[in-house]
């Protein structure tokens, strides 16, 4: 019989969890001659979610679970279950009920029947969401697909069934910055969208803050273009050709006509423009090189404290 492994990261969702497994149960029993697993990852949550966990494991017997020693981040828990999952299909969804559970038989029809690797889904709304933030996501997906080879698809959610072979594809990935999003195109294969309205979560609050969103969005961009690089040393070129004809017309006029410069604010000016220019640079590479860092640390992407398999 075919097997199907839920990813399911959860960081302190005690109050989603149980309407969640619910609301999956009554979903996958109607899958037919489909075995499912059903893997909690704890991404060390500091409220009672690894209590609930616990508890469902105990009820549901398709529950198998991992528990962090800390807070590694969503990334981290969609490997770690990757990682633990046996299916011949895996899916990742989050545990607040924003992904539909209902969409998971077309969605395992697609990669089993129709060819396709992977089904990704897309909110088509960001209703419910700050205008402020869907701005900038906006923005965000304009300004990465315009600088990088790797193209976003905007809305697309983490939400996705892929087949094992697109799994043991994304596993082979060592990379200590994951972005996901950027991963899942990378790898390529064919994927088959599904459109789907922006629901609210059902119990707690979304664990994005703005800051957590904009340092994510930054890690996106390092990790998948070198293009700010290149514009780093494009914009330095640009400001020493445009230094060079300051230089040679103030010397020719200073030559032929003696005037003294009184530009003593102008000369303020060029020094702070430099300089903020050049520190911009600087903090480009600086990104690329802490990233090379973390890189070269090669530590581990979690640490399991507990899991279900040990038992
Ligand atoms: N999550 C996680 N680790 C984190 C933050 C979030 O495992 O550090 C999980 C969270 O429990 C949820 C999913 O990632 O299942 C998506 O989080 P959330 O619903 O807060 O994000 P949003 O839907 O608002 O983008
Ligand atoms: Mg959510």
């Amino acid at each position: 019989m075919p097997k199907l492994s839920l990813v399911v990261p959860c960081y302190n969702e005690q109050e989603a969890l149980r309407p969640f497994m619910l609301e999956l149960s009554r979903v996958t029993s109607g899958l037919g001659d489909v075995e499912t697993e059903v893997i909690l990852v704890d991404d060390g949550s500091s409220d009672e979610t690894l209590r609930v966990i616990r508890e469902l494991a105990g009820e549901y017997e398709m529950v198998r679970y991992l528990s962090f020693s800390r807070n590694f981040g969503k990334e981290s828990a969609m490997l770690a279950g990757f990682a633990a999952s046996r299916g011949d299909y895996v899916a990742v969804m989050d545990a607040d009920l924003q992904d539909p559970p209902a969409l998971l038989p077309d969605m395992l029809k697609a990669v089993r029947e129709e060819g396709y690797d992977c089904a990704g889904s897309r909110r088509t709304t960001r209703k419910g969401e700050p205008p402020i933030r869907s701005f900038f996501a906006r923005m965000f997906y304009r300004f990465i697909n315009m600088i990088s080879h790797t193209q976003l698809v905007d809305g697309a959610r983490d939400y996705k069934l892929l087949s094992r072979k697109a799994v043991d594809a994304l596993l082979a990935m060592p990379e200590y910055n994951r972005f996901s999003k950027g991963l899942y195109e990378w790898i390529g294969f064919r994927t088959k969208w599904f459109e789907y309205q922006n629901v609210e979560r059902v119990a707690g609050e979304t664990k994005w803050s703005f800051w957590k969103l904009f340092k994510y969005s930054l890690e996106g961009i390092v990790a998948f273009t070198t293009m700010p690089l290149a514009l780093a040393s494009l914009l330095g070129m640009i400001c020493m050709l445009v230094a060079l004809v300051i230089i040679v017309s103030l010397s020719v006029r200073q030559m032929m006509w003696h005037s003294s410069v009184d530009g003593w604010t102008s000369m303020v000016c060029i020094i702070v423009l430099l300089s903020g220019l050049q520190l911009f640079c600087v903090g480009i590479i600086g990104q690329y090189i802490s990233k090379m860092y973390l890189e070269i640390k090669r530590r581990p992407h979690y640490i399991v404290a507990e899991s279900s398999d040990e038992k």
